[in-house]
């Protein structure tokens, strides 16, 4: 059997039930035949993300895996996965929140690589962005590129990591969701609060003010004349 057979009818797409990867999902159901959703269970402080991707995944009807990453929790204990350790909402800007596990999209694309490569799918989809990326190393065009190399050389298989928010900020995200026809569902469904209420969310922390400042600006920017 020839190990390198391409499906480039179906993806595999990393997803945490947030903002961007639900707009990613949007992205690859308008270009794939056949999609899977792959979200990761690594103790977050709020089940309730798990929920999301399962209440999406379900309206959008795709198959949906969880896979265990519990070990992420042991390797890394931070203010997303510790009850005990608050969300630093004053942190500077330019400095990566505390919230930050070193190298988790590594991990997530990783092992969702292995699970793709098991079902004959070479294209992982995801939702990092080098706009936004707030300081996460893992998230930058030159990483997803060096372990698309070096995932193609572990397996010996051609993936194809799919980045399409790589080069667009936050309203432009918002717009991709609209154009998609996602918008509502985006905006009601997803969750990105840290402090896990869904859709608008508690409109306090970073990713609240974050996520409240993209719409707004894409409000702005496409939505008036
Ligand atoms: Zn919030």
């Amino acid at each position: 059997m020839n190990m390198n057979t391409r499906n480039k009818d179906k993806a595999v797409v990393i997803f945490s039930g947030g903002q961007d990867s639900t707009t990613c999902l949007l992205w690859a159901l308008d270009r794939y035949k056949e999609v899977e959703a792959v979200s990761f269970d690594y103790g977050q402080r709020h089940k309730k993300e798990l929920e999301c991707a399962k209440e999406i995944t379900d309206k959008l009807n795709v198959k949906w895996h969880v896979l265990d990453m519990s070990l992420l929790n042991q390797l890394a204990p931070n203010s997303l996965t510790r009850s005990d350790i608050d969300v630093d909402e004053t942190a500077p800007t330019d400095a990566p929140p505390n919230s930050v596990v070193d190298g988790r999209n590594m991990l997530f694309i990783t092992f969702a690589a292995v699970y793709a490569k098991q079902k004959g799918i070479t294209d992982l989809i995801t939702g990092v962005s080098q706009s936004d990326f707030s300081g996460y190393p893992d998230c930058r065009d030159v990483f997803i590129k060096s372990l698309n190399a070096t995932l193609n050389l572990a397996m010996d298989y051609t993936f194809c990591i799919e980045t399409p928010l790589m080069w667009i900020d936050k309203a432009q995200t918002w717009k991709l969701a609209d154009d998609l026809g996602g918008l509502d569902l985006v905006k009601d469904m997803t969750l990105t609060c840290y402090n896990g209420i869904k859709g608008d969310g508690c409109g306090n922390c970073p990713s609240c003010k974050l996520r409240r400042a993209g719409y707004d600006e894409f409000v702005a920017r496409y939505k008036t004349n």
